[in-house]
């Protein structure tokens, strides 16, 4: 396994990725472990991975739990069918990179906390609220299965922080 790195421009980086059918459960749990072995090896250094980013435009994704940087006591998960369903007013700027844009990191604004709805490997559907770095990546990927790229982002937060530091 390895993920896409022809940047931005990529098609299947750039398409919408579709709903997983429950007869197509079985063979996607199988690549969500895949795709968990993968970012849990040492040379990736991976918190999240989205199923587009290997090629397939399906709605999966994996997602390590990180409380903070510094969390070394996480679990990493995989969510079919993610849905975010609600999203605070509360933002909060931090510095992201993606596996498939290589040496690119920027600031991205995002709400700080989110509600969301997913099925898990065994087929029970979830729901979970997050804040903090683990709704940072569960935002991070499923944009990845909408098209959208970090560095889309980019300049909505820079114009945001323009607007905050603006005096009048
Ligand atoms: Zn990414």
């Amino acid at each position: 396994m390895k993920a896409i790195e022809t940047g931005t421009y990529n098609v299947i980086l750039r398409t919408i990725s579709e709903e997983i059918k429950p007869q197509e459960m079985k063979h996607y749990v199988k690549l969500g472990k895949e795709m968990i072995k993968y970012i849990k090896e040492p040379k990736n250094k991976g918190v999240g991975l989205a199923a587009p980013q290997v090629g397939e435009n399906k709605r999966l994704i994996v997602v390590s739990l990180l409380r903070d940087r510094d969390d070394e006591n996480y679990s990493t998960v995989m969510m079919l069918n993610p849905e975010i369903l609600d999203f605070s007013k509360d933002t909060e700027t931090d510095t992201e990179g993606c596996l498939s844009v290589p040496g690119g990191k920027a600031e991205v604004c995002r709400p700080k906390s989110i509600r969301l709805k997913y099925i898990d490997e065994k087929g029970k559907e979830r729901i979970l609220m997050l804040d903090g770095l683990s709704a940072r990546i569960v935002q991070h990927e499923v944009d990845h299965l909408n098209g959208v790229l970090f560095v889309d982002r980019v300049n909505e937060t820079i114009l945001k922080q323009r607007k905050k530091e603006a005096v009048l």
